[in-house]
């Protein structure tokens, strides 16, 4: 082991993720290398490139139904995109030589599921490809243009325990072991996304996955700043994507953040602060395509000033237990909540009458069979197609007359339930999600732009 490089990381450094979009092309990829290299020593972790994972899902998609057809179909013009990005990113022959070998293996990879049994297995691996391609492209091309750069392999350190929760301790543990390995160098560049599971196996972090391996790994090495490199200029106080006139936020606490990314903010996958504010360590995020904004900084700290941004959660399932004879008598909240316990089911809402209690979930796997649960304590209804609207802010000390606002601004809204003083971060209704757009949009023209 060497004297140098332990020394050198405990030289706190800096992680620095760049999304789909930034290392989206060959363009992309050189912008995102000057970014990097700037003399300070930092750990990259990158996505695959953009459109890339969703290929490799449809591909996924007709080996599961046996359409060894269509999945060859997919895998030819994925492989062939990527043969171009190689031509396009490397000036030496030897270089397009070993790229060109980095795309055979991992399409040698992929192919080999169109024959035999496919399973969730297969499924995993042919989903890590796009990571382990962008990877070994942009370490090859650091070094090709003189930074002294090594691949850390996310496979060695990245792991998720029995429940799928990322297993802190592991990471921590294996990190050091496999930067010093891969020896003394400029800059590190790791997969985002991808890990192991309690079996060994090959798995991930989910859709949005790289942003948690980001802070999983500043976490681990106790970072000085985890950077979050995208296509917009930082967090805006509500959806761009289905909002006009949103706004970009200077500053967010951990808190107000964690609640923002869980309730659908797409910008951050849901458990990216959570490792961060464990160790406290600043988050940035910061637009690839405009480095000199500042972005948005997440730290402990709030700048105090009420309501800061919503965000919305679709795909919310609304359930109402209606009894009449033991609602509100001691010990039913208690047996409805084992069944969702049971079956390992989270509940986001709830929302309490005499008559009757609604609650709301986002995974429907193990529906029918808690409904059949249910059934015992009162009279099931089930409504599918919610959004959660949640409103963020430090609440506390907004003025008198927050509540009223809120309501004010959501005139002509069908609110199905309410859900106020759980924290004093959030304020969250449900609407169907054919109202999600128009919810989005008053709150921004009645709440948060004036
Ligand atoms: P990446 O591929 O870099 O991870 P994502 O597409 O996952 O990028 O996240 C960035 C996108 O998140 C933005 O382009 C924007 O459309 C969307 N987004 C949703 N909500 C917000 C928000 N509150 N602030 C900023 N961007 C948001
Ligand atoms: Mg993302």
């Amino acid at each position: 082991m060497s004297r140098k490089i332990l020394k050198d990381i405990e030289i706190k450094m800096k992680v620095l993720k760049f999304g789909g979009t930034s290392v989206g092309s060959p363009a992309n990829m050189r912008a995102v290398m000057k970014l990097v290299a700037d003399g300070e020593k930092k750990i990259v972790v990158l996505s695959a490139m953009s459109g890339t994972t969703n290929a490799l899902v449809e591909i996924s998609n007709f080996l599961h139904k046996k359409n060894k057809e269509s999945a060859s179909i997919a895998i030819g013009k994925l492989e062939a995109k990527y043969k171009e990005v190689v031509d396009e990113l490397f000036s030496t022959e030897a270089n397009i030589k070993t790229g060109l070998a980095v795309v055979k293996d991992s399409f040698d990879t992929v192919k080999s599921f169109t024959s035999g049994s496919f399973g969730e297995v297969g499924e995993n691996t042919i989903l890590a490809q796009g990571e382990l391609i962008s990877t070994q492209l942009f370490t090859l091309l650091m070094n090709e243009n003189g930074y002294v750069t090594r691949l850390l392999p996310a496979l060695d350190f990245m792991k998720i325990d029995e429940d799928k929760a990322a297993d802190l301790l592991y990471i921590r543990e294996h990190i050091r072991p496999v930067i010093e390995k891969a020896g003394e160098a400029e800059y590190y560049v790791t997969q985002g996304f991808i890990c192991l599971d309690a079996d060994g196996n090959i798995n991930n972090l989910q859709r949005g996955g790289s942003d948690y391996t980001a802070s999983l790994i500043g976490a681990a090495i106790d970072a000085e700043e985890i950077e979050i490199w995208t296509d917009i200029d930082g967090f805006h106080n509500n959806d761009p994507r289905f909002v006009e006139n949103t706004r970009k936020i200077e500053q967010l606490s951990f808190n107000e953040v964690a609640e923002l990314a869980y309730f659908g903010a797409k910008i951050l996958h849901p458990q990216t602060v959570l490792p961060a504010r464990i160790q406290n360590i600043p988050v940035r995020l910061k637009n690839t395509m405009n480095p000199a904004d500042s972005g948005t900084l997440i730290t402990d700290k709030s700048d105090g000033k009420g309501i800061k941004a919503v965000a919305a959660k679709d795909g919310i399932t609304a359930i109402k237990i209606r009894s009449g004879r033991m609602l509100m008598a001691y010990g039913f909240l208690k047996n409805i909540f084992e069944i969702f316990e049971r079956h390992r089911t989270p509940i986001d809402m709830i929302s309490t009458s005499e008559v009757a209690v609604s609650l709301t979930i986002d995974n429907t796997t193990n529906i029918e069979l808690i409904k059949k649960e249910l059934n015992k304590f009162g009279t099931v209804e089930i409504d599918t197609d919610m959004s959660i609207v949640c409103i963020v802010g430090d609440i506390i000390q907004e003025e008198k007359g927050f509540a009223s606002k809120v309501f004010n601004a959501l005139n002509g809204i069908p609110i199905r339930m309410i859900s106020y003083g759980g924290s004093k971060y959030n304020i969250s209704v449900l609407v169907p999600t054919s109202h999600k757009k128009s919810t989005l949009q008053a709150l921004s023209n009645n709440l948060l732009n004036n």
